[in-house]
């Protein structure tokens, strides 16, 4: 086999890993590199590792018969080859980035030490190395603050309070899951976290990270109230890793720039996951690179009609808890949450279940909605939101949209 068949992939995780496995099974020969040093796991599971719901080995991926473990410092793009941090060079005939994202460290004061590293006790949150750091740190009555009230900063605050730490969600914005949730589904969210005695601060900027001989000791809100803190998590949000292709001189925009074939501005390099931006879209989230992977794939065995053209991605996370009125609270979202001037909104709430369920309409058809505490509808929301086929009326219709699967 020379160089020239081979498509070489760099980042071993969930878009790397699934296109290497879809080129596999097509008899596609491929190198897989990647730097972490644990086996290849699905990053989506991280939060249950650290709960201690789950061990790591649970969340692995299925391995692709070859990987290389190595971290990828160059791409020369004229010779097709990419050298590694150990001076090892790989030919290819077509390169795949797949590099992910990087955790967004804040600009707080006293966020990194002397020597550019941060500080004992404070740790990011993407990595299999950042949860398992986190998960030796914690145990009960550790005082955590978790900096961010996103999808990974609830995930995260959730799994410390299962491990028995005091933990402080603070989140800058009024509040929590604002990309993914409307008003009444993050009060709820809210509400589930204080029930497992998680403090939610919202509005509340972190300023400071207080350390004493390099250890976090306390962080200071922008109104001067100080918290004492044993652990710091970072969870303010993730940019694509696209160190790599500036360099090789690609063109990079909010990530490396792709077409509908995956491929950059170089005919013989492609990217997929979240280091993407397709038609002016970063994803960051799992299915779109999922989705991305199994296009690439198709494409790269022969199938010259294949396409990817953009993912209407459902978000679904369960926040599971110690049982009782505190038990699993499952949350899905997708599209326009809130309704512009115009729009039909249909909207269920029963307060004494903590369940709420709202669509949105516009021009008969389903733009958005969500769910929280009973997910039964979700598929068959989901297939109406995906088709965008027309509804066939307001009311009757959408209030069945939200009270029967549909058979999912
Ligand atoms: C805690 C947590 C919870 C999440 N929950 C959800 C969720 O509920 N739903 C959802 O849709 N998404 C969720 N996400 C996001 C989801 O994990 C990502 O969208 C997904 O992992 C993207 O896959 P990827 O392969 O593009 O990137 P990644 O999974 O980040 O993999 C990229 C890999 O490339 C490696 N790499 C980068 N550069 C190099 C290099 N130069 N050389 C070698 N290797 C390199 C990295 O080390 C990494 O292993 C969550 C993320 C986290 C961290």
């Amino acid at each position: 086999m020379t160089s020239n068949d081979r498509v070489v992939v760099i980042g071993s995780g969930l878009a790397g890993v699934r296109l290497a496995r879809r080129l596999g099974e097509l008899g596609t020969p491929v190198t897989l590199i990647g730097e972490e040093e644990h086996r290849p796991y699905n990053r989506v599971l991280l939060a249950e590792v650290l709960a201690g719901r789950y061990s790591p080995e649970v969340i692995a991926l299925p391995a692709p018969a070859e990987l290389t473990r190595a971290r990828v410092t160059g791409v020369d793009r004229a010779a097709r080859t990419v050298t590694c941090a150990d001076g090892s060079v790989t030919g290819y005939g077509r390169l795949v980035l797949a590099t992910g994202s990087n955790p967004v460290l804040p600009p707080l004061r006293g966020l990194f030490t002397a020597d550019h590293e941060l500080p004992e006790g404070v740790h990011a949150f993407r990595t299999m190395d950042d949860c398992l750091g986190l998960a030796k740190a914690v145990r009960p009555g550790v005082r955590a603050v978790v900096i961010g009230g996103g999808l990974l900063g609830v995930s995260a605050a959730r799994a410390l309070a299962e491990r028995g730490a005091q933990v402080v969600l603070a989140q800058q914005s009024e509040r929590l899951m604002e990309r993914q949730l409307d008003p009444a589904a993050s009060r709820l969210v809210g509400r589930h976290l204080t029930g497992l005695g998680v403090e939610v601060h919202t509005e509340c900027r972190v300023r400071d990270v207080r350390c004493v001989a390099g250890a976090v000791r306390s962080v200071e809100m922008a109104d001067g109230y100080a918290l004492d803190a044993d652990l710091v998590v970072l969870a303010c949000g993730v940019h694509p890793r696209v160190g790599l292709a500036q360099a090789a001189g690609l063109d990079v925009r909010k990530g490396v720039v792709v077409d509908d074939e995956l491929r950059t501005s170089d005919p013989y390099v492609h990217a997929i996951g979240d280091c993407v931006q397709h038609a002016g879209t970063v994803y960051g989230l799992a299915a779109p690179a999922l989705e991305q992977a199994d296009a690439l794939a198709a494409l790269l065995a022969g199938d010259t009609a294949a396409r990817y053209t953009g993912t209407r991605s459902l978000t679904r996370l369960t926040l599971t808890g110690p049982g009782g009125p505190f038990g699993p609270l499952d949350l899905a979202a997708f599209g326009e949450t809130e309704a512009l001037p115009g729009d039909d909104v249909v909207q269920l709430t029963d307060a004494t279940r903590g369940t709420y369920r709202k669509v949105v309409v516009r021009d008969d058809r389903l733009v958005g909605g969500v769910l929280v505490g009973e997910l039964g509808t979700v598929g068959a929301l989901a297939r109406a939101w995906e088709g965008a086929e027309p509804l066939p009326s307001a009311g009757g219709p959408l209030l069945h949209l939200l009270t029967h699967d549909g058979g999912s």
